[in-house]
């Protein structure tokens, strides 16, 4: 079986953005990318200012801590 998608079979990363905003906030954004793009946008953007790697369970249990704090955050889209 044959398809046309030239990124079927490959995984789905996650591309995030924070833009430090005049009045102090802050603005996060996320778009669901092919793992295939990875290499070229590290190419054109370099080396990382900063980088964090945490386990599945870290990654939740932040998640939970974010969920549970009442910050006035304004969460968009997604889950
Ligand atoms: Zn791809």
């Amino acid at each position: 079986m044959t398809t046309d998608d030239p990124h079927a079979g490959h995984g789905d990363v996650t591309l995030a953005l924070a833009e430090q905003l005049p009045d102090g906030g802050v603005l996060y954004q996320s778009w669901p990318i092919c793992a295939c793009r990875l290499p070229a946008l590290r190419e054109g953007l370099g080396p990382p200012r900063h980088q964090s790697l945490a386990t599945r369970e870290q990654a939740e249990a932040t998640g939970r801590a974010v969920r549970e704090v009442n910050s006035g955050v304004k969460l968009e889209g997604g889950q």
